[in-house]
């Protein structure tokens, strides 16, 4: 069994559509999704039916919430506002239904998923560090839990203390507990502009993170036509 696991899609179907065919050429038998597979990007309906068609797992990001409801986004900033209130508008009332109840956590054979935190899942909070980390651990019962909303891959371990170990090649052991974020499809922030997901490969105990180059100049000319904020298509050159 090997498992793609991908979020922080953020309605870029290029970056989307590349990492899907990656994860089939590594022979992926399963596929879960993380969460906010809107805002941000141009192709919101069109990213929300491909997972849909999918069925596979998938928890709710806060893009997701923002999406479908009808709340205030004045707090929010604005650029992430402007976009969602545009998102909102592109998605018909039964999608965004759809995005209203996906669940905040679900266990999917022995492992967790979650967008955020599993210690306050809505209240989306971001780890970017192993003190941040520390607070999922104490609510994490599986082996291994993976999470998102940074747009950074990061690996965090737990045996008798916590500690961060490079997100690249990760051989799980047996005594120890991992929290681990598998970066973003659509609007990565770690510097690298490519796309990123990971692939848990189960009955070897490997987690392998992938990077994937897309037709970014596309993605990025539907953000311009569609009138949305211009620092959206920029952004995606630099991976910030
Ligand atoms: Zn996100």
């Amino acid at each position: 069994m090997r498992i793609a696991l991908f979020g922080d899609i953020h309605a870029n179907l290029e970056a989307l559509n590349a990492v899907l065919e990656d994860a089939a050429s590594q022979d992926c038998t399963d596929r879960v999704c993380l969460g906010d597979i809107v805002g941000y990007n141009a192709n919101p309906g069109e990213c929300l039916d491909l997972i849909r068609e999918m069925e596979c797992p998938v928890v709710k990001g806060n893009h997701d919430e923002d999406a479908s409801g009808d709340h205030c986004l004045e707090t929010m900033n604005p650029i992430a506002a402007t976009a969602l209130e545009w998102t909102r508008e592109q998605l018909s009332d039964e999608q965004r239904k759809w995005l209203r109840t996906l669940r905040m956590v679900r266990q999917v054979s022995a492992f967790t998923m979650v967008h955020s935190t599993l210690d306050q899942p809505q209240a989306w909070n971001y780890v970017t560090n192993k003190f941040d980390a520390m607070s999922n651990f104490s609510y994490q019962f599986t082996h291994v839990c993976f999470h998102g909303h940074t747009h950074v891959p990061r690996v965090f371990v737990k045996d008798n203390r916590v500690r961060e170990v490079a997100a690249e090649l990760v051989e799980v052991e047996e005594d120890f507990k991992y929290f681990i974020n598998v970066g973003s499809v659509g609007q990565p922030r770690d510097g690298d502009p490519r796309a990123c997901y990971a692939i848990y490969d189960v009955p070897r105990n490997l987690i392998i993170f992938r990077r994937v180059d897309y037709d970014r100049k596309t993605t990025q000319q539907k953000i311009l036509d569609a009138g949305l904020p211009p620092n959206l298509a920029e952004r995606l050159s630099d991976g910030r």
